[in-house]
């Protein structure tokens, strides 16, 4: 059972995709499906209504690497929110492309102030932030940031790996030059695959690059040639798209702001089930918390790594805290189908036994039937 911040359990739909017969990269057939994901994938991201999206082969890593790969030339001036491990990522890739690389930092725990983004944006050529900061459970103010970037000149890059397929993305409306995801975390497909868009702008300063980008695997036009063009560039990992396909499908026809709503829900039930036994929010203010991944600080004395162990004997996976909040919290994943009172019923009952607490799983179903009527009634039924 994963209730870990990635990956998540997979889809019962992208699994049994996943059984398909092989067909080849090239094949009409492929063709066909690509193009229903490019444009699903636009819906996700609420790009413009052309806008480029594809599948890169690789994981979400891989989605943050070919954007400063392409977008980035030697001696650019780039401005990295970096408020976590995934905000600190983004600033060591930048350099990597010849980056001249500008920090804004936060608090641990908190989000990024776009204040300090403002003050530092002048002659930059590209902004790159982390919507939701997996490491520590935070959601910095994309909409807020993206409106100071937007008069500035300077392009935009959002890692929306924690929240595009689970939350509305709005990157036309936003003013959001590159985002990507991974396919294992908020729309439980099998990692693999790093959803990307890339906006009109974002394709001009491409096209006017001194030099060819140095990561030919992800260059923008050779993955055009592919997915816009359908001539061979290299084999795409066909399997993985079926299942992703199918998950994409799934996660929109359920309606985003559903999924809105439900990984809300049942961040508000454990949280309300877990707070009598001590657990409490990490993130102080309630609107720098990331709702897809719940960080919870533990009680005092509470032995993580003793009962976590204990979790894993009953194949359960909960993941602690990195580095300075090692031991301090819990990130409790709350992604695509962890998202769900299954998962976390299992957790409570486990909880209930070794902590002896009688009356956790109680409080548990109580807490989904007062917030979850609409995900509690076919089990009820
Ligand atoms: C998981 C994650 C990544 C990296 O994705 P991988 O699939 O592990 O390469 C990047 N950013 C954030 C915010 C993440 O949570």
């Amino acid at each position: 059972m994963l209730l870990t911040p990635g990956p998540t359990p997979i889809h019962p739909k992208a699994m049994r995709a996943l059984m398909r017969g092989m067909l080849g990269h090239m094949d009409p057939e492929v063709f066909a499906l690509n193009r229903e994901i490019q444009q699903d994938l636009r819906v996700m991201y609420g790009t413009e209504p052309e806008a480029f999206t594809a599948l890169l082969a690789g994981t979400g890593s891989l989605g943050m690497e070919a954007g400063f790969a392409n977008l980035v030339e030697a001696g650019d001036e780039v401005l990295v929110c970096a408020n976590g491990s995934f905000g600190r990522r983004m600033a060591e890739m930048a350099a990597r492309y010849g980056a001249r690389v500008r920090l804004v930092t936060a608090p641990l725990g908190e989000a990024i102030n776009p204040a300090d983004v403002a003050a530092h944006l002048d002659g930059v050529n590209m902004v790159a932030v982390v919507h939701g900061e997996t490491s520590t459970g935070v959601l910095n103010p994309v909409p807020e940031i993206a409106e100071l970037v937007r008069g500035s000149g300077a392009l935009l890059t959002v890692d929306a790996v924690t929240t595009a397929g689970m939350e509305p993305f709005h990157m036309q409306d936003w003013g959001v030059d590159y985002a990507y995801t991974g396919a294992q975390k908020c729309l439980s497909a099998p990692p693999g695959l790093a959803p990307i868009a890339v906006s009109e702008r974002a394709f001009a300063r491409f096209a006017a690059r001194r030099s060819p980008t140095p990561l030919w695997y992800c260059d923008l036009e050779g993955l055009r040639d592919y997915w816009v063009d359908h001539t061979y560039h290299h084999t795409v990992p066909v399997n993985l798209h079926f299942a992703f396909h199918a998950a994409l499908r799934a996660a929109l026809d359920e309606g985003l702001e559903r999924r809105q709503r439900r990984v809300r829900a049942m961040g508000q039930v454990i949280e309300r089930t877990l707070a009598p036994l001590g657990f409490s929010h990490y993130v102080r203010r309630p609107e720098d918390r990331l709702p897809t991944v719940l960080a919870l600080r533990l009680p005092e004395g509470f032995d993580d790594a003793g009962v976590r162990k204990a979790l894993r004997e009953r194949e359960i996976s909960v993941t602690g805290g990195l580095g300075p909040t090692a031991g301090v919290i819990w990130r409790l994943g709350l992604m695509g189908e962890s998202a769900r009172p299954a998962p976390y019923r299992a957790l409570m009952v486990a909880l209930q036994d070794l902590l002896g607490e009688p009356g956790l799983v109680r409080r548990y179903e109580e807490a989904l039937g007062a917030l979850m009527p609409e995900e509690t009634q076919p089990a009820l039924a």
